[in-house]
C-alpha cells in the first residue's frame, strides 16, 4: 500500500476501496459501476471498469486501450456533431 495517498488509505479503512473511472471511491463494486459522478466526469468510461485500490487490481470490466478510447472519443464526437446538426444532408442536384 506504499503507493497510496493518506486519503486512499483512510478510504480503504472506512470501507471505500472500489474506484470507478472518474476516480470516486465507493463501498462496493456495484456502486462503482453505477457511479453517478461518472456521468459528468467520465461519461465515455462509465461502468467500464472498477479497480480495488487495496489490491491495485481491476475487479470489474477492463480498462480500455489507448486505441479503444480514441475510437470511443471519435464516435462520441460524431454523435455530438449529428445531434447539433453540424452535418447537413447533401442537396441533390442534377448534372449540368
Ligand atoms: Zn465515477
Amino acid at each position: 500500500m506504499s503507493n497510496l495517498s493518506d486519503y486512499q488509505i483512510q478510504a480503504i479503512e472506512d470501507g471505500y476501496r472500489f474506484e470507478c473511472p472518474c476516480g470516486e471511491l465507493l463501498n462496493s463494486i456495484a456502486a462503482a459501476v453505477r457511479c453517478k459522478k461518472c456521468r459528468t466526469y467520465a461519461p465515455l468510461m462509465r461502468g467500464q471498469f472498477v479497480v480495488d485500490i487495496a489490491k491495485d487490481k481491476v475487479v470489474f470490466g477492463s480498462i480500455l486501450s489507448r486505441e479503444e478510447y480514441n475510437e470511443r472519443v471519435a464516435l462520441h464526437d460524431i454523435a455530438i456533431a449529428l445531434s447539433l446538426g453540424v452535418f447537413k444532408p447533401m442537396p441533390i442536384t442534377s448534372a449540368p
